[in-house]
């Protein structure tokens, strides 16, 4: 197949589909317009010179688009897809954002029977806990990564155009397989952000919580500050990769219970053989 890219398609202008229209539009990607349920998000988009173009409905922007960015909650990506379908036209590329890929893949192979070959998923590694299209950033994904999981039966120039769009953010491609990839993030990502959730819930549940987060230093803001983010695009992440986190909460539970153990029992090489292995570790990769 070949591919032009003129009209850029973004549905969801919150804060990664925003920053992904305005990282393209500045780089002169294309023609960048957008679609989203919310029609105050798109007016701001228009205002703040996101993006060149709101489209006044989905079909409109669906007809036109030479590739299309699924910039919504995981949960909502079957209804899009199902929404989007029937003005599809035949080359159009379809990409999304979404920080778990599983379930994208089956909600695909749900609307279309198989997942079409040009349906390439992605999933930048950048974010905030910031919300919203008044919160884009263009350079939110310069220099950071973005990890594509195309099937083998996905388009190879397909593939190649979804990579090259996100190149044009200043961001490092990379590409890896669906399983993989939710197990990676449930590790690196989400059971980060529910350790965060869980502190910050268990602190703030306490009586004198007002007088502990006072105190609360510099360690503390930055690990919490995770905690800060959209409640509602965890809850989705959380259902969409379940087996994964699941694992991952168990995994780290041992090993928090080992650690709890140690100091109990003031078991110092235990205590600090745990401390030992992650500064080193957490030295190497920073
Ligand atoms: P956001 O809330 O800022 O934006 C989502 C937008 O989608 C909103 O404007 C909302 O109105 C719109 N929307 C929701 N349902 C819709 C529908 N059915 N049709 C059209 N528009 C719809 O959220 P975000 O942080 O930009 O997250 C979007 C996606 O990016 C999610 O899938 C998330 O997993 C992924 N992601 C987020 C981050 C992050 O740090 N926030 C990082 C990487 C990936």
């Amino acid at each position: 197949m070949s591919f032009s890219v003129n009209r850029v398609l973004v549905i969801g202008l919150g804060l990664i589909g925003g920053s992904l229209a305005k990282a393209l539009k500045n780089k002169r990607f294309g023609y960048i317009q957008a679609y989203d349920r919310d029609s105050e998000e798109l007016q701001q988009g228009v205002d703040l010179g996101v993006i060149d173009e709101a489209c006044s409905s989905l079909e409109d922007g669906v007809k036109t688009a030479d590739i299309i960015v699924l910039a919504v909650p995981v949960k909502a990506t079957e209804a899009v897809l199902k929404a989007i379908q029937p003005h599809l036209r035949e080359n159009t590329i379809i990409t999304d954002v979404g920080s778990t890929k599983g379930n994208v893949i089956s909600a695909a192979k749900s609307v279309f029977g198989q997942v079409p070959p040009t349906f390439i998923p992605g999933h930048p590694i950048a974010g905030s806990e910031k919300s919203g299209v008044a919160a884009a950033d263009e350079q939110l994904f310069y220099k950071h990564k973005v990890i594509i999981t195309p099937l083998e039966s996905s388009d190879p120039i397909a593939t190649q155009t979804v990579a090259r769009m996100w190149q044009f953010t200043g961001a490092e491609v990379l590409q890896m397989g669906v399983s993989r990839h939710d197990e990676v993030l449930a590790a690196t990502s989400h059971l980060p952000h529910i350790l965060a959730f869980s502190l910050v819930d268990t602190l703030a549940k306490e009586q004198d919580s007002t007088e502990i987060f006072r105190y609360a230093a510099g360690g503390f803001r930055d690990f919490t500050r995770i905690a800060a983010s959209d409640p509602t695009m965890w809850h989705d992440v959380c259902l969409a990769n379940k087996a994964e986190i699941l694992n991952q909460i168990d995994n780290f539970s041992q090993g928090l219970a080992q650690l709890r153990e140690a100091i109990e029992n003031e078991n110092t090489p235990a205590m600090l053989g745990v401390f030992t292995r992650a500064k080193a570790a957490r030295e190497h990769f920073s």
